[in-house]
Formats: structure tokens, sequence, C-alpha cells
């Protein structure tokens, strides 16, 4: 094609697709041998699609079935015939030999292996139900001729049909077979390659997946199935034809879908006046459920029993959403404050947007409207709030509209300090992305608040991750054993910065500074106009600085739920901190230590405590946020869950209203039971699913394209050669675009204004590997496997030091302006899913199925964020759970949901116990015994002392452990049984006068645990 026919109107995204299905032409081709006539390799040492090793040698493995998985000696369609017996249909064969000449005589010495030309054979087969087996071998004779045509004489191959029934009905599997000998005397390599199967003249009617209850959104008809192989349907329905990769494209969904129009949800006017277009969405809303809901149910008498239930109770659930989302809008017209905290929050977004969008999608809006209920009716604290993201899409923006919302209402109500919502992440090291854009959103709240006059502290951000991002202190004298930094060690303050900008004026010239004074470790703006009038940014990444100043926010890990158990001034994050020092800038104290004497966590502060600002009740957390819900799963669930029942318990023995608990989770699986099992609340989804699968009122499949999908299925050779050789084509095929871009736009069918743009947007290719073993081993033969030079490959584990984590960002959203010096393939593991998003990531290859759906569904998700993406699924073809899923490959990209697997976990478990028993004890003692003693429980003997004088012994405490944790049934004798015997052991260490140990700490059978993630993720825990 010449490149000036092509128009100059196509789109980028329409360009983009077109580029991604060359690209993926390119390693089919690759993968294949296509258009290749010789070779200096073997080419069973390099081809992994299309081939076909010998019967022989497979019967002869003894790797049984993994074998024929491995490298299969045949490729098969299975259909249900239309009709009975007996069935004449055509099967087109095509296939093709290489063979090894002679070096001496070869014309290409250095390339002495030559691939002959396709044979291409129709066969007629007849088959006759009564006598099955007489379709057997048909082809042998025509296929054996055909090759000696060629030069290959000595290659045989056949049809193979057999009749199999299934529920009475027939079912044809028809087979194509590679039979030559393993081993012949004149050709080297007797495998086929560039197989294709074609069935044509056979009239089929679909197969029907399995019913579940849940089926009645599905489309359950596939119309024939592969065997080792994908099957594509002919035009016209004429028949089928197999395909070496099986291809699923996604669409882009759209968030509205409804006649009417979609009400104007930009935040200006929202701020302006949310109550006339929040009006619209609601009855838009309620509009769709009288047309989609309603008239389903009687409109399908076919359906059995259990469907109609689930479809019942789904319309039941639809329903309700309906009802909250008009309650939330009352309580907008009613409640002047909750209507001008939300006003202001719609400003706040505005401001962190920052203009590259203006506007909530109706989903956000809608999952807003249905829980701003619990800022004035704590009964809504007993249930869990989870928004449902299926791929992404403004997951984060959605829970700082809540967040800001709550923040904003907080200062007008009284509460002037203290903590609004600790937000949890699952992961050891939060994405600095997600935290910049809690920043932004804060900053942009803390604004408003100053322009409004609300009274107290500074709307601010504290980042709570802990040792390995950030330091737990700074010390005045650092010691070389000591993981606390002080201002002159290494690296201080620089290594420790958070923001990649300025949350008010977005200038990149933010430095690190230490101010011995206030002895703080700030962020500092340099911007020109920043609206922000101190030195430092209100943003907190020390976690005694967190403990000292209480920040709007605390945004940190799962893990340091744990610290509850270890340190006193964790008090400030459930409930009141016990003064405020009389220095001004020191903020809170807490119970005093030898090194702090008067509580202040300063180091050397002499001054006094003087008395809290604001009622005690009012510093527990409005809010605790859960992102990645799903990923709490397992061991890891289960300590959680205890950790959950404590933070719930000392907020109450503080003194507070319980927190409200918000969460998001990829995954809907078993989502009530999780919830009940972590939180012991209530679970509520937002949004509900629509009576179609993947379409609800708030989104439904648009036609541009979102991701393509192409499951590979190796055979013959490693996965690591498949995946070097897939992203070394991937890049050749990028430099080639970089050095001839009038050549590869016309071969691509794309026009030329767009490829530098194109070079930039799929240049860089990710390699995922769930296993940090995977990815270093990738990224390991990646450079030393490929044909392409100067690969720049980077990595993106939970190892990866915080500094160079924040610069690969930085180049990934900021590339070099020459193509060879920017990074060209990113090798990541379960890190990349979360909170990283970056556009110019769209092209993947997947090192094996990850071992759950939901973490398939969340990395995937990484890619195609604004344009087409293409994904590389690799199955690790030995592996069962990888064949099934090759086998049924469509349906598990298009119903997605439904193969997550159920969240396993459970809080009754006597070993978990066990591990978090010494944590809950500690906190109590922390938190709650220590500052209502009035004193110091620092020493077992002052403690024995408190612990006589209270009249508190190890049967009342096992009993209110046991209440905490909700051990209250009978099925629960053994967990209450084993709080007794770890109490009982505490408490004869606590009276031993002989006993060694030396702190309150060492009184268990073991200690607290310093991180949820202390239990070895990979051990099962059951009831
Ligand atoms: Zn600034
Ligand atoms: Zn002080």
């Amino acid at each position: 094609m010449d490149v000036s026919t092509s128009t100059g109107t196509q789109s980028f995204t329409a360009a983009a697709e077109a580029f991604t299905a060359w690209l993926d032409r390119q390693v089919t081709i690759a993968g294949r041998g296509d258009g290749t006539d010789r070779l200096g390799v073997a080419p069973a040492s390099t081809f992994w699609l299309g081939r076909l090793a010998t019967e022989e040698e497979v019967m002869s493995s003894d790797l049984g079935q993994r074998a024929e998985r491995l490298e299969p000696c045949a490729i098969g369609i299975r259909l249900r015939p239309e009709e009975p017996g007996p069935w004449a249909f055509t099967v087109r064969v095509q296939a093709r030999a290489w063979v090894l000449e002679d070096k001496n005589t070869c014309p290409d010495p250095d390339r002495p292996w030559r691939g002959l030309p396709a044979v291409d054979v129709p066969v007629s087969v007849a088959v006759d139900a009564d006598r099955p087996c007489a379709g057997a071998g048909a082809g042998a004779l025509e296929l054996q001729q055909a090759f000696a045509d060629v030069g290959a004489a000595g290659l045989g191959a056949e049809i193979r049909v057999e009749l199999e029934s299934w529920e009475g009905e027939p079912e044809l599997v028809i087979q194509l077979i590679n039979t030559s000998p393993a081993k012949h005397s004149q050709l080297q390599d007797t495998h086929l390659y560039e197989t294709v199967l074609e069935v044509t003249g056979l009239a089929t009617r679909p197969f029907r997946l399995d019913a579940l209850p849940d089926s009645f959104r599905f489309d359950r008809n596939v119309p024939a199935y592969g065997i080792n192989v994908g099957v594509d349907q002919l035009p016209g329905a004429s028949g089928f034809r197999t395909t070496d990769t099986v291809g699923v494209t996604t669409r882009r969904p759209e968030y509205w879908n409804s006649e009417r129009p979609v009400p104007d949800l930009t935040f200006a006017a929202l701020a302006r006046d949310p109550l006339p277009p929040l009006q619209a969405l609601v009855e838009a809303l309620a509009e769709y459920h009288r047309q989609q809901w309603e008239p389903l149910l009687g409109a399908h008498p076919e359906w059995d029993e259990p469907m109609r239930r689930e479809a019942e109770a789904e319309s039941r659930a639809a329903g309700d959403e309906v009802d909250r989302l008009r309650k939330g809008l009352r309580l907008l017209q009613s409640d002047a404050e909750v209507r001008r905290a939300f006003q202001l929050m719609n400003e706040a977004i505005n401001h962190s947007a920052g203009g590259r969008y203006d506007s909530w999608r109706p989903f956000q809006v809608g999952f807003l409207l249905g829980a701003l209920n619990f800022l004035v009716d704590p009964a809504e604290a007993s249930v869990v709030d989870t928004v449902w993201f299926a791929t992404g899409g403004g997951k984060t923006e959605t829970y700082l509209g809540l967040l800001v919302t709550a923040a904003l209402h907080d200062r007008m109500t009284g509460k002037t300090s203290g903590v609004t919502a600790w937000s949890r992440f699952p992961l050891r090291l939060l994405s600095l992305q997600q935290t910049q854009r809690f920043a932004d959103a804060l900053a942009g709240a803390e604004l408003v608040r100053r322009r409004e006059r609300l009274k107290g502290a500074p709307i601010s951000l504290g980042f709570f991750v802990g040792s390995g991002g950030t330091p737990n202190k700074i010390v005045k004298t650092a010691t070389p054993e000591g993981r606390d930094p002080d201002p002159d060690s290494p690296g201080m303050p620089d290594r420790y910065q958070v923001l990649l900008r300025c949350p008010f004026c977005r200038s990149a010239d933010v430095r690190m500074h230490f101010d011995r004074r206030w002895w703080r470790l700030t962020h500092q703006c340099h911007g020109n106009d920043c609206p922000w009038p101190e030195a430092a940014l209100p943003v907190y990444v020390v976690d005694s600085e967190v403990y000292r100043y209480l920040p709007t926010v605390v945004l940190g890990t799962l893990d340091k739920a744990a610290s509850v158990g270890m340190q006193a001034a964790m008090r400030g994050l459930v409930g009141p901190p016990v003064g405020l020092c009389s220095e001004g800038g020191h903020g809170y104290t807490y119970t005093p230590r030898k090194a702090t004497p008067s509580g202040c966590l300063v180091p050397d502060c002499t001054a006094t405590a003087r008395p809290l600002p604001m009622p005690s009740a009012r510093y527990a957390p409005t809010l605790r946020l859960q992102d990645e819900l799903h990923l709490l799963r397992d061991s890891l669930g289960a300590v959680d869950s205890h950790y959950e029942s404590l933070l719930d318990h000392l907020q109450s023995a503080l003194g507070g209203p319980p927190a409200k608990i918000i969460a998001s989770s990829a995954t809907l699986s078993g989502h009530d039971h999780q919830v009940d099992v972590l939180y012991q609340r209530d679970g509520r989804v937002f949004p509900q699913q629509g009576p179609t699968a993947g379409e609800s009122f708030w989104t439904r499949p648009g036609s541009p394209p979102l991701r393509h999908f192409v499951a590979v299925a190796p055979r013959g050779v490693t996965l690591d050669h498949v995946s070097d050789r897939s992203l070394d084509v991937l890049q050749l095929a990028v430099r080639r675009l970089a050095e001839d871009p009038a050549t590869v736009c016309a071969e691509a069918n794309v026009d030329l204004v767009h490829a530098e743009k194109l070079l930039s947007y799929y240049g860089t290719d990710v390699v995922y590997g769930s296993t940090l073993y995977d990815v270093e081993a990738a990224t390991r033969s990646l450079t030393s496997n490929t044909s392409s030079k100067g690969i720049e490959a980077v990595q993106l584990t939970g190892q990866t030091d915080f500094e160079d984590v924040r610069a690969i960002l930085q180049r990934l959203e900021r590339p070099e302006i020459d193509f060879s010096e920017r990074i060209h393939v990113v090798a990541a593991s379960s890190m990349l899913s979360h909170g990283v998003d970056v556009a110019r990531l769209n092209v993947m290859v997947m090192l094996g199925l990850p071992l759950s759906t939901a973490e398939f569904i969340q990395t995937t998700a990484r890619v195609g964020r604004t344009f087409p993406g293409l994904v590389y699924v690799l199955h690790k073809i030995g592996r069962e759970r990888d064949a099934a899923t090759f086998r049924h490959f469509a349906q598990y990209i298009t119903h997605g949901d439904r193969f997550v697997e159920a969240i396993p976990i459970t809080r009754r478990s006597r070993r978990v116990l066990r591990l978090t028993m010494p944590g809950i004890v500690e906190a109590r003692r922390l938190a709650v015994m220590e500052p209502a003693s009035g004193g110091r429980l620092t020493t077992i003997s002052a403690l024995r002392k408190h612990m006589h004088d209270a009249g508190l012994g190890a049967a009342d405490q096992a009993r209110a452990i046991a209440a905490i944790l909700g051990f209250d049934g009978p099925v629960d004798d053994l967990l209450r049984e084993e709080i007794r015997k770890w109490l009982g052991v505490w408490f004869a260490n606590l009276d031993d006068p002989a006993s060694t140990r030396t702190w309150p700490n060492q009184l268990g059978a073991s200690q607290p645990m310093t991180s949820l993630r202390d239990v070895e993720a990979s051990v099962p825990i059951h009831d």
C-alpha cells in the first residue's frame, strides 16, 4: 500500500488499533515461521506456534499427558453437528516441513535449514453414526503424497474423527495428527510446522456452557472448542479454522447507559448547585431499573429455579441502590453542612484534576451519593461500602471525593484536628503516584478551607509506611545498628522525598529539608507562584511526625496496623493523644517514656503538656479505608481480621464512635463473607451489576478497543524462550518504526502522522512475572538473549528501592527525546498492579497465569489505560490450571469476574490467634490501661501492681478479648480456650518473682507481630 493513499483523518485510537494488530502479526509470524525460508538454527529450537511433534514421540514420552501439552502431536476442533449422522464434510490441512541441507552444497551455508513449500490438501471425510471409526485415518495417502511432492518424502499426517456423546447429543472431535516417524534416515526433523486445520460443509450448533445461578446474565453459547489451538469461525459461518493463538478483544467502557442526556457532572456545576444534576442522575437510574430489571423476571420461563432466585435477588439489590441514592439526594437537600462540604469537595477535586479532566463519571458521583449518609448517621458504620471496579477507571478519585467531603465536614462540625481517615493499601510499598493524587486532592481541600476560613489545623497528609520507605523517627545520633537516621545520616534528607511535585502549584521543584528547630523532615516547594504560604508543605513522612501532628488523612500500608501493639503513640490513630506540647510546633504528646519525659516526641523537649484543644471523642478517625480488599485473604486476611477488631475495640474504649469503613475491590466473589470475617460488619457493593454481563446503568462496553488479549500455548520450547523472542520481535518492530516510519506505517495501515506518538505509546513493553524469581530471570535473559541491541530494561518489584521507583516512574511519564535512551522493557511483579498508572505502558508479556484471577484482572488493567493495549498471556502449559484456562480463554476474558475464586478467609484460627494475641494484649496495655493508670506501665513490676490494684485477672481479660474478636458462639470454645491458655502463661510470668524477663512485651509466649506479614503467606488457614 502506498502511504499517500492513507487518509489524513485516521484517529490515533484507530491507528493504535491497527498498529497493535500489526505488532501481533509480527509476533505470530516469528512464532510460526511464516515467510521464513532459511534458518541458521534448527526450527524445532526456535518456533513455538503451529508446530506438531510426531505421535510416536508423544506416545513414547514418560511425561504422559504433560508431554502432549508441552508439545502436542495433534490439533483439532470439537463441534456439535446440527443433524443426526451420517455426516460428510471437508477438512483442509495446511502444513510445512523443514529440511537440513548439506553445508558443502547448500547455497547459504550459514543457514542450512530450508523451509519447503507448504502443503495444502483438502480431504473429504465421511462419518457414519453407527460405525464411528469410519472417519479415522482419513487423508493419510493424500497427505503423504503431498509431502513427497514438496520434497519431504517420509512425512505423514492424517485426519482422525471421533464421535463422542454428551447427554445423548453427538459431538465430533476432528483432529490432524502428525503420523511421521520420530526419527527418519533422511529427514533431520519430522515435526510439522505452520499447521492449520479447516472444517467446512458441516452444519453445527453451539455448545452451551454450564448454567450457574448467575448465568442469567451471560451468553452461554460457544460455537466450537479448539484442541491445543484456538478456533475462528469462517466468514458467513461456513466453517471453522484453527488459530495458533487465541485473541480476544475487550471494549473500552462507556459510563452512561440511558436514553436520557448525561447530567452536568462537572466539578464546576456540582460546586455551584449540585441538586439539579444529581436529581437528574437519580431519576435516570430509577428509570433504568424500571425498564431493564422489572420486565426481565417475567420474560424467561425457561430459567431454572436457582437462576430465577438469583435474578430476583439481584433485581432487589439494584432497587436498594436506587433507594440509597435517593436518600443521599434528600440529605444534600436538607442538610446545609453536608451540602456545603460536598460543594467545596468538588472545588478541591477540580484543583487536583489540574485541568486534565473537569468532571466525574456518573458512577463516581453515584458512589458518593450512596455513601454520604454516614456523615450524619453513626449507624451507617455497621455497613462496609465497597466500590467495585472491573477495570480501574477512577477509583482513587472516588475515594478522594469521599475523604475530602468528610475532612471538610469534620472541620465544619468542630473536628479541628486529628485524623479524618486512615487509608491502608495492602502492599509494602505504596505507589508514589497514588500518594501524589492524595496530596493533590488534600491541597485542593486545604486551599478551599483557607478561603472559607474553616477553623482548625491545615488539611494535611501523612505518609505512614515505616522502615523500608520512610523513617520511624529521626534520632539525634544514629547508631550503626539502629535503623533510624539522624539529620546527618547518608542520604538525609533527600532520599525520603515522597512527592513527585508540589500539590499546590505542580512545580517539580520540590526539595527536602530537615528543620532542627521543629525536628521535622519537610517537603518544601520552590516554585515561583506557589499559593502555599508556608515553607513546609503539609505532608508528614516520618512515623513520629504522624503521631505528633495527626494529619487529616493518613496513607499507609496495611502492615502498619501492627504498630498498635508496639507503639504507645499509635493511640493517636484510634483515639485521643494524651496532650499537646506547650512548645509551639511540637505537636501532640503521649505517655511519657525515659527518652521523652514530657511525652513530647521531639528529642530533649522539656516543655510541659497542655490539655487537648478538642473534645477527646472527636479524635477517632471518621473513616478507615481499605484499598484492594480482595488481597486480604488467607493468612494475611486472618491476621488482619484480628487487628481490625482490635482497632475497633481501641477506638471504642477510648470513647470514640466507630469508624465507617470504605473499601475497594477488584472482585465480588464472596464479598459479603469476606467483609463479615474481616470487619464483623455487613457488606454492600457499589455499583450493582445490570441484568446483562458487563453492563449496568453505570457502564456498558463502547466500540473502541480496550485491550487485545492473546493467549499463547508455547510448544516444544521454554516459556523463557518465547518471552525473549516475543519481546525481541516487539522491540525490533518499534525500532523499524523509528528508523523507517513510512514503510512500517504502510504495512500496518497507519497514517504516517501518528508514527512518533505510536513509538512513544508502544515502544515500552512490560514483562510481568508473578514471582520475583520469574521477573529476575526475565530481566537477565532479556539482556543476553535478544538480538535487538541496546535494550534498556528496568525492574519494578517490591524489592526495588524507593528512589529507583520514583526515578523510573518519572522516566516513563516523561520519556527521553531520543528513543534509544528510553526505557524499553519494564520487568515487573505484582507491585505494578497497584496504583502504577502510566499511559505509555500498552504492551505486556505475561509469564504464566498469575495464581489468582483477581491478580490477572488487576495486572492487565495496567496497560491500555488510555489507548488500546496488547497483552500476551504466555501459558505455563504444563500446569493443568494454565492448560484449562487456555481451553476457554475467550470466556475467561469476557466473563472475567465469574472466574474469580471466592476469597478464602477465616478469623477462626488458633494458629493465627497465637500470632495476634501478643499484639492485642500489648495494644490494650499501651493505648488503654497505661493512660488510664495515670502513670507508666513500662516495667513488669509496675504492670503487676496495676493489674492487682485494678483487680484484673486472666479470666476477665480472656472474656474481654474473646468478645473483641467475636468469639462468642458455642463453636468458639476451642478459640476461647486458646485465649485462656495464652493469658495463663502471661499472668504466670507476670507474677513470677524469679522471672528474668525485663519488659511487659516479653510476658507472653511470643512477642507482638512487627508486621501483619510476619505470617507465612503460603500456609493456608482453615476454620
Ligand atoms: Zn508549590
Ligand atoms: Zn515538645
